[in-house]
């Protein structure tokens, strides 16, 4: 299905401004609003902020697009939708990267008390440092050089 399709198919009016957000997120690699918008306005001309937000957040009810909320930065969208793969996230720059799920049971996905909720999703973020990061330099822990060992005290 093409994306105004699956725009009528959610019950969502195709706009020009909610196919280039399609565009714009599947051309991205989990993209932030702030991105998705500057892309937008490159593709359809001038989009409000707001209507950016606001269409994201109809596409992902829709399930067109997912979002996901890494600690501590803003929300990222992707169109890889509808499968339950995981991330990988690095502590120092913006990359995030996709990993498949674990092939077959995952235990850790299902709580071993459910507490009566009904759960409809597992959120699982890998943290890290990536590969281009770790060639920059110091490793995941050198976050200040305050802390010099101190050495020849006993
Ligand atoms: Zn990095
Ligand atoms: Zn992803």
């Amino acid at each position: 299905m093409d994306d105004a399709a699956n725009l009528r198919s959610a019950g969502l009016r195709v706009t020009a401004a909610r196919l280039a957000i399609l565009e714009a997120v599947r051309a991205g690699d989990h993209l932030d609003t702030e991105h998705i918008t500057r892309d937008v306005r490159a593709r359809v001309g001038h989009v409000s902020t707001q209507a950016v937000y606001d269409a994201l957040h109809a596409l992902t009810d829709a399930g067109l697009v997912r979002r996901i909320e890494p600690a501590g930065s803003p929300a990222r969208y992707e169109a890889r939708v509808g499968d339950n793969h995981h991330h990988l996230a690095c502590r120092r720059c913006d990359a995030i990267i996709d990993v498949d799920c674990v092939v077959g049971r995952a235990p850790c996905l299902e709580p071993s008390d459910r507490h009566g909720f009904v759960i409809d999703e597992a959120e699982v973020v890998f943290w890290g440092v990536c590969p281009a990061c770790q060639a920059r330099g110091a490793g995941p822990s050198a976050s200040d050089g305050s802390a010099a060992p101190a050495a020849d005290r006993a």
